[in-house]
């Protein structure tokens, strides 16, 4: 099963959405059509961007001269070779200085002003009912200790409650505890599916990638408030058991 669909990005939180800010803050873009207003929420205006963080040219070249063609137009002797050497350290040298400038560049990258949906300890814990795959996600970037990205979904699932309720989760888009969130492994193929206009200036640059996933049979705190659901009971075989549905936006701590 597909996750939800994550289109949009709050430029406050940085939090990937589908239509407003579950924080409630206003300035949200389209992840394509909003690309500019994105970067420049990450790097700063064009103008003021440092040069080295523009999008690269491609380089094409129909030459078919290779470095090895310099033995047969100059007979090499001491003097060649002290030239080609010093080239080297030069380029050597001009490669360093350049690697320190990009890494300068790299460091201003902004990251989120405001904070995402609050996550409020409510000792409502259970487990996550059912088998098979992975049912949330939660992931988040970071650069130097600021947000870069904040993103999560769920495709629905039910937690049956330490005290005997059963609490259905719809399917939708989800925030979670990430303290403790163990480093995410294969963050390009993330960032591929999320993002699939991946190209410099990047605006998920970061240094600290986090994924905290949920499956049948972990054990699940509900971070928000929980209201009666609608048809008051579980159905037909759960007859004596109350059920519940998050109130809000779906916020999940792994207990
Ligand atoms: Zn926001």
């Amino acid at each position: 099963m597909a996750w939800p669909a994550r289109t949009r990005i709050c430029l406050d939180c940085r939090t990937l959405c589908t239509t407003t800010c579950p924080a409630g803050h206003r300035r949200v873009v389209d992840l394509w059509k909003g690309r500019e207003r994105l970067v420049d929420a990450v790097w700063g205006p064009k103008a003021h961007r440092p040069a080295l963080l523009a999008a690269a040219p491609t380089v094409k070249s129909d030459s078919t001269w290779s470095g090895w063609d310099i033995f047969g137009i100059f007979e090499l002797d001491w003097f060649a070779l002290f030239a080609i050497a010093g080239a080297l350290f030069w380029f050597l040298g001009a490669s360093i200085v350049k690697l320190f400038r990009k890494r300068a560049a790299l460091a201003t990258a902004q990251g989120a002003v405001r904070r995402g949906m609050p996550l409020l300890r409510t000792g409502q814990i259970g487990y996550v009912m059912g088998a098979g795959e992975a049912v949330a996600f939660g992931c988040e970037l970071r650069h130097a200790d600021t947000v870069m990205l904040r993103d999560g979904a769920t495709i629905g699932f039910d937690v049956r409650l330490d005290s005997g309720e059963l609490v259905r989760v719809p399917a939708g888009l989800c925030a979670f505890d990430m303290t403790n969130a163990p480093a995410m492994r294969d963050v390009e193929s993330y960032l591929a599916s999320i993002d699939s206009w991946r190209r410099d200036p990047d605006p998920f640059h970061h240094d600290d990638a986090r994924r905290v996933t949920l499956e049948p049979g972990d054990r699940v705190e509900l971070l928000c408030e929980l209201d009666p659901c609608a048809g008051g009971t579980a159905g037909y075989r759960e007859a004596a058991t109350a059920s519940f549905v998050p109130r809000g936006f779906v916020r999940l701590r792994r207990a």
